[in-house]
């Protein structure tokens, strides 16, 4: 199954992958994760993906779309893959077209996470990632048992660099202006599936993975 994930900085992407991965036995590829590894480990990537991140402004498409192509290219995505943040622009949406097409393949489901913006701010200040092994928490909404320990594996949590109050503003609004019109693009080719991101995670992952199904 070839799943996209879209929705707003913050309305669960990353949270909801995590879960149905593991269901369904497929890769998760994050391109905000993989610019943050890039980060973290000063490649030429990381340098030149940090001037727009750090920024909380979209990747230039050309550098995006480069990573994309190679990691669905790796034999692992053959069983499927759920992309989680990508596309963010009408022309990596098209670039995405062209490399499934390449390799003889296409999207299955674009499942919309929809949560109201006024959320939004809360969800990604209070977010929390473990360091050893990428699980995310929430302060209030989905905390660990310990502050600052994950559950699984005793990793210290971090908050990202981008997580302030300053950068979510121009998150949000990068989202709502390049981002948000490709809901049209896959309700056009009858991809769309709209879930409720308000609920508890657990009624959410449920509903996703009944989506996916074909059982909702
Ligand atoms: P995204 O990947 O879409 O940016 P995340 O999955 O990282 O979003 O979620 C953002 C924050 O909101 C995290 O701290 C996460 O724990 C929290 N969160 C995710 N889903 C829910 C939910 N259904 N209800 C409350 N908080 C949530
Ligand atoms: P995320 O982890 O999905 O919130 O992404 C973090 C940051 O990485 C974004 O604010 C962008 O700067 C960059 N990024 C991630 N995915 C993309 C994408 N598809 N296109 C452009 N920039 C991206
Ligand atoms: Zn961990």
């Amino acid at each position: 199954m070839n799943i996209l994930f879209m929705g707003p900085p913050g309305a669960g992407k990353g949270t909801q992958a995590e879960r149905i991965v593991e269901q369904f036995g497929i890769p998760h590829i994050s391109t905000g994760d993989a610019f943050r590894l890039a980060m973290k480990e000063g490649t030429p990537l990381g340098v030149k993906a940090k001037e727009y991140v750090d920024q909380g402004l979209l990747v230039p498409d050309e550098i995006t779309n480069g990573i994309v192509k190679e990691r669905l290219a790796l034999d692992d995505c053959k069983k499927g893959f759920l992309l989680d943040g990508f596309p963010r622009t009408l022309q990596q949406a098209e670039a995405l077209d062209v490399m499934l097409a390449e390799l003889g393949r296409g999207i299955d489901h674009v499942v919309n996470l929809k949560v109201d913006r006024s959320l939004l701010l809360a969800r990604l200040t209070g977010r929390r990632i473990c360091k050893t092994c990428g699980t995310t928490y929430h302060v209030l909404f989905n905390p660990p048992k310990v502050e600052g320990i994950c559950d699984k594996d005793g990793g210290e949590l971090y908050q990202r660099s981008d997580d302030t109050e300053e950068k979510v503003g121009t998150r949000l609004d990068e989202y709502s202006s390049k981002t948000a019109p490709l809901l049209d693009y896959y309700s056009g080719k009858g991809l769309l599936r709209e879930v409720d991101g308000e609920k508890d995670i657990d009624v959410v992952t449920s509903e996703i993975a009944a989506r996916l199904k074909g059982t909702l």
